[in-house]
């Protein structure tokens, strides 16, 4: 058969595995795999695996022994399976994330359920991303199905804790050789980019708690001590007159989507200063009982940032910035003192525009949906971070079926005609990276 024939016959081949798609995707949302705490990952691996060592895949299942969140009640459970294929081509890899947000309130569904409505599967996690999960599977299905060679091996990954940085996941992993050459040569993850969209990285992030401290005394005299909230007030307040501002006036020269996301952002995650929240009710004669609160001034209050950056900034000015404002504090303010203290940091990742896996995947939207693909980058981190930086492996994209927007939100859902859409350009993309040079 002529290129343009074998690549009908496979758009035509998934085409007709749409009600299949849809099963798959409806059987991955009824399982719960909440994040936090972890539920149900086990029995969401071997799904997949059982489905894809029929197909005459080597299933591995790996459990991220001692990595954070692993326990016997929530056992972090990663599944890999691989296809040797019959050539010498490269090694092309999906990996998707099987756990999924809290279900949160507002939903008209089931958020278990995997409901079909007008042409699209409904449920947490249909988009972001077990509808992305079931379309490499399908892709991956159909291109052993039909009669060509594969001309290398095929992986498909389903790893934990994505949602919670990827640690007993992607991270776990990649420390152990699974996204490094000559293993792996090219991934693509299916995050719900959007069918004609391909994410080449993201912005960097650096996370960092900062604590003020002050000094304890009767709360009737404040006077007598020095309020570590006061002192964080003053942080806090030269965040948003001065560092915001700034962060206002950098763009990145990088497609980030949405547009918002193109200047460098700070958000404070959270603030907890003196004692510890307390929870009060009432008694039937309205007098306050449970955990009532004693008078201290504060002697410790935290605050932890959440810095997103861009490709124009350094990781190091980035903290150097923050680090100068407090030192700022410490000479100008009595009684002023503090911590810093680091809890993760990713520098900004973005495959070049001209690596293979873009190239084919461009060529495949093409093909496909019969226009031009959008190149963009992600405002967050995702897995991508592991793989660039543990795995040491540049050529990867996040490509899948989905709107990022209805990530995390309730009545999430995944089209059906972009399950099909993007299981048609993966299988595309597959053959012709592998294709023989
Ligand atoms: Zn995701």
């Amino acid at each position: 058969m002529s290129n343009d024939r074998t690549e009908d016959d496979l758009i035509q081949r998934i085409a007709a595995k749409r009600d299949e798609v849809v099963v798959l995707t409806q059987e991955l949302i009824r399982i719960p795999t909440l994040n936090p705490p972890g539920d149900a990952y086990e029995a969401c691996a071997r799904l997949l695996g059982d489905r894809l060592a029929r197909r005459g895949f080597d299933v591995e299942y790996v459990r991220a022994q001692g990595a954070p969140g692993d326990s016997d009640s929530h056992p972090r459970v990663n599944v890999v399976a691989r296809h040797p294929g019959q050539g010498q081509g490269p090694c092309v890899h999906f990996n998707g994330h099987i756990d999924v947000v809290e279900v949160g309130s507002g939903w008209t569904v089931d958020p278990f359920g995997g409901e079909v409505r007008d042409g699209k599967v409904y449920g947490r996690g249909a988009c972001d991303m077990k509808g992305g999960i079931a379309s490499s599977v399908i892709a991956a299905e159909a291109l052993l199905e039909s009669g060509q060679p594969l001309q290398g091996p095929i992986e498909i990954s389903g790893t934990v804790d994505e949602e919670s940085g990827g640690y007993a996941g992607v991270g776990y992993l990649a420390e152990r050789g699974y996204f490094s050459a000559p293993r792996v040569q090219h991934v693509i993850i299916p995050e719900p980019l959007g069918v004609d969209r391909i994410c080449l990285g993201h912005r960097g992030v650096w996370w960092a708690e900062v604590e003020t401290k002050g000094r304890i005394a009767h709360g009737s005299m404040p006077f007598l001590g020095d309020s570590a909230i006061s002192h964080m007030t003053a942080f806090l307040h030269l965040l948003d007159t001065e560092l915001q501002p700034r962060l206002r006036q950098r763009k990145t020269a990088e497609p980030v989507e949405p547009e918002g996301a193109r200047w460098s952002t700070l958000n404070v995650n959270s603030v907890h200063g003196g004692q510890p929240e307390q929870r009060y009710l009432r008694d039937a004669m309205g007098r306050p009982q449970g955990d009532l609160p004693t008078p201290v001034v504060a002697h410790a209050c935290k605050a932890v940032l959440d810095r997103r950056f861009i490709a124009e900034e350094s990781l190091d000015a980035v903290k150097q910035e923050i680090v100068d404002m407090l030192d700022e504090l410490k000479r100008t303010r009595p009684g002023f003192d503090y911590r810093v203290e680091e809890i993760m940091s990713f520098v900004p990742t973005a495959t070049p525009k001209d690596a293979p896996v873009v190239l084919a995947t461009a060529k495949a939207i093409a093909r496909v949906l019969g226009r031009e693909p959008q190149t963009i980058a992600s405002p967050g981190t995702y897995d991508q971070k592991h793989i660039v930086r543990t795995g040491k492996l540049r050529d990867c994209i996040a490509y899948g079926p989905g709107i990022l927007d209805l990530a995390h939100q309730p009545d999430e859902y995944v089209g059906i005609d972009e399950l099909v859409a993007s299981a048609q350009v993966m299988a595309l993309a597959v053959r012709d990276l592998q294709k023989p040079r």
